[in-house]
């Protein structure tokens, strides 16, 4: 082998899924460390479309904005595999030809009633259609059949997968499956197989609910004498409760993602560590570092769970982790309230960024700290920490604020350091209350930022407001 072929197949019948993300992942990923061996190694992607009903151009689209957005590159263009279906139908009738598979004309009721019938009488036979494949008038028949493959009782079949090790399957545990449906149309487990091997794919890697069909892929690929690929296939990710992970669990869908404001590293970093953590104390490992380090032999076998709580702490890691404020900026312009808080006072939204960014999970978060600082009609809540101790204290504190003439960060701390020595109070005395008084919340920033942020008018504004009101 002197390069490593790869491919991500989603079908476009839905937004990608995160776990969808991650086989894409980890094929790529997988690939970029390949190239260092051999350059001529690819990594395709190929939109799996012939099921025209439930395709759509949309999820074509969210797809690929996917895969960009968190720069999961693939070789070449994206192959449509409804493009295919001629060579899929000309395999269907060579192994027809090569008796390797039989024309069958029993109705799809008929079968279902002989499945309920074993199930009844316990009897595991895989192999419902037993008589056309005997019957010369219907192999010599010109329309009205399905094509199903043929696929031997005795013996059984041995996958060796990377991740999964050695599974063996009984033959007769392996149904004779449709290739080509009564209207010509080819089934999943044919096109899939002919496109992989038209296209050089080597290793397969994908989620493991696809790992039983690899037993019946296997026998397309022997009875065409096609060389088999190797196999790695991906224990699926669940939610916290061990079930699959679905929409139940939170967002699943990138775009979800994208739109609450996670970072591409968050995501990747994230999703990296399911099944499989590179040899080091610190969990922080970034793509580069990743396509050096993965060895897809040691990817855990077993479910793993995704977990929200985690994906924040790499978030706000990577948020805080140098400046951000471009990305941040362009998340705004993309989201209907921050971005008209942008056009409305860009600096204070820089600095209310700044100020929050410690605490933050993700962008979206802002949307509703921002509200108080941006709110030309804010009137103070009432709460029992507003009392009249505290109001003599803000009273003469204004006065104080009117007398700041440059509005800097360290002289507003200062000022508000003497004062409350002044006065002899505890701090959180005069700072717990004036939080309050000035953004409605007892959680936040410190009260020289909150100051520093809505900016001199405002801040004494808002304490007159209040003290009007008393
Ligand atoms: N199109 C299939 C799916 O979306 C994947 C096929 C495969 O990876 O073999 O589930």
């Amino acid at each position: 082998m002197n390069s490593i072929i790869t491919r991500f197949a989603p079908s476009p019948t839905g937004n990608l899924h995160i776990g969808g993300v991650r086989t894409a992942l980890i094929n790529y990923v997988v690939t970029e460390n390949a190239k260092n061996k051999f350059p001529n190694s690819k990594f395709y992607l190929r939109i799996e479309d012939t099921d025209l009903k439930r395709s759509k151009n949309e999820f074509k689209n969210s797809i690929l904005n996917g895969l960009n957005w968190l720069n999961i590159n693939f070789d070449d263009e994206p192959y449509l595999q409804s493009k295919k279906i001629k060579r899929h139908q000309e395999i269907a009738f060579k192994l027809l030809e090569n008796n390797k598979a039989f024309k069958c004309i029993c109705s799809e009721e008929s079968l279902e009633n002989k499945r309920k019938k074993n199930l009844e009488n316990k009897i595991n036979d895989k192999k419902l259609c037993k008589t056309c494949e005997n019957d010369e008038k219907i192999q010599n028949s010109k329309e009205g059949f399905v094509i199903r493959i043929k696929i031997p009782n005795k013996g059984e079949t041995l996958i060796k997968d990377i991740i999964q090790g050695d599974v063996t399957v009984k033959n007769d545990e392996i149904d004779n499956f449709i290739l080509l449906r009564k209207d010509g149309s080819p089934t999943y487990m044919l096109s899939v197989v002919v496109d992989d091997h038209d296209l050089g794919i080597n290793l397969i890697i994908r989620g493991d609910d696809h790992l039983n069909n690899a037993f019946r892929q296997n026998f397309i690929y022997t009875n065409m004498n096609w060389l088999l690929p190797k196999y790695a296939h991906l224990p699926l990710i669940h939610g916290n409760d061990g079930k699959k992970l679905s929409k139940r669990h939170g967002a699943i869908d990138i775009n979800d993602f994208k739109e609450k404001g996670y970072l591409e590293e968050s995501i990747i970093n994230n999703l990296i560590l399911l099944g499989w953590s590179p040899d080091q104390k610190n969990e922080i490992i970034e793509l580069k570092e990743i396509i050096n380090k993965l060895e897809l032999k040691k990817i855990s076998k077993s479910s793993s769970i995704f977990n929200f709580d985690k994906l924040n702490f790499f978030n706000n890691y990577y948020i805080n982790n140098d400046n951000n404020y471009d990305r941040f900026y362009n998340y705004c312009k993309n989201n209907l309230t921050l971005k008209k808080f942008l056009e409305t006072d860009e600096k204070k939204l820089n600095r209310i960024f700044n100020f929050n960014k410690k605490e933050l999970n993700y962008f979206k978060n802002l949307e509703d700290i921002c509200i108080p600082y941006f709110d030309d009609d804010f009137l103070t809540n009432h709460s029992n920490l507003l009392d009249s101790n505290f109001d003599n204290l803000v009273s003469e504190f204004v006065s104080i604020l009117i007398d700041i003439n440059i509005w800097d960060k360290e002289l507003i701390s200062e000022k508000i350091k003497t004062f409350i020595n002044n006065k002899k109070v505890k701090f959180v005395l005069f700072g717990k209350p004036l939080r309050l008084l000035l953004i409605n919340s007892e959680n936040g920033p410190s009260i020289n930022d909150i100051l520093y942020i809505l900016g001199k008018k405002n801040s004494i504004q808002r304490i007159k407001n209040y003290i009007s009101k008393k």
